[in-house]
């Protein structure tokens, strides 16, 4: 299984899964006409599309490609509209040949159905978990949010995460502030520094990395959870209300007046 990155409309990856054969699927197709070039840049043939949630910027390039290569959807069940075809519970494993056997994991929080599909040391993870970061909660609890990100890190250490944006650097001027004294985050702000200039992309990332520099998976550490008692000015907080003071906190830094806006970080 070779996965490779399509950047699509502004800052979205649709992740093209090669597996044998010239098989391929792919994962939430933000746009269709970048995904069939590049699938017949490559000489494959489109077997399946895979959907982590219901968000346009994931979705709406489902019919341009069925139009194509009319073949099915996998998706939540919770958000089985009518371009899911295979809607998927929560554990519920599938098979696609020559490419790989894959799990949904039902993790919500920035969309209530929203899933995370596992595969052989990978995890396309939409926009529950970003490098440096995580997704807003447009609509689950933190609490949801917060079960579903220690359930993602229940994945091990050496599983690459196939996340649906390019915000790493933004995430991590975050991060940095909130852990000033992180040195794993000095690094990979670095690392995703060069990357981004030479046209690379800063993900996937690994869990065993975003264990060490995401802040959204770091709100048990005992420095981080300081800061964010400081920030929250209270004596002690639940886990969730910790991960929910933190979810502030980073929206209130990236609408700081004086740092570059990002209207679409979410
Ligand atoms: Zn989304």
């Amino acid at each position: 299984m070779r996965i490779h990155a399509i950047p699509v409309l502004s800052d979205n990856y649709v992740w093209l899964i090669e597996g044998d054969q010239g098989q391929c699927a792919v994962v939430d197709p933000g746009e269709a006409a970048p995904v069939l070039a590049e699938i017949e840049r490559r000489d494959l043939t489109l077997k399946a599309i895979l959907l982590t949630h219901h968000h346009a910027d994931h979705c709406q390039g489902v019919a341009g490609l069925r139009a194509r290569f009319p073949v099915p959807v996998y998706g939540p069940a919770l958000e089985a509209k009518t371009w899911v075809t295979h809607p998927l519970a929560n554990l519920e494993t599938f098979d696609l040949p020559h490419i790989g056997r894959f799990q949904a994991w039902h993790t919500p929080g920035h969309t209530l159905g929203h899933i995370s599909l596992i595969s052989n040391g990978a995890a396309f993870v939409g926009d529950t978990l970003f490098s440096a970061g995580c997704g807003r909660l447009f609509e689950g609890s933190p609490e949801q949010m917060l079960a579903s990100l220690d359930r993602l890190s229940s994945l091990p250490d050496a599983t690459m995460i196939y996340c649906g944006h390019e915000y790493t650097a933004d995430s991590l001027r975050f991060a940095h502030f909130a852990e000033p004294n992180n040195e794993s985050i000095i690094q990979r702000i670095r690392e995703v520094n060069e990357a981004r200039a030479a046209g690379l992309p800063s993900v996937p990332t690994s869990m065993s990395l975003e264990k060490q520099i995401n802040p959204f998976l770091r709100i048990r550490e005992p420095s981080l959870r300081a800061a964010i008692l400081k920030h929250a000015r209270s004596e002690s907080l639940s886990d969730a209300d910790a991960f929910w003071t933190l979810r502030c906190w980073k929206d209130e830094f990236d609408d700081l007046p004086l740092l570059p806006r990002h209207a679409q970080n979410h």
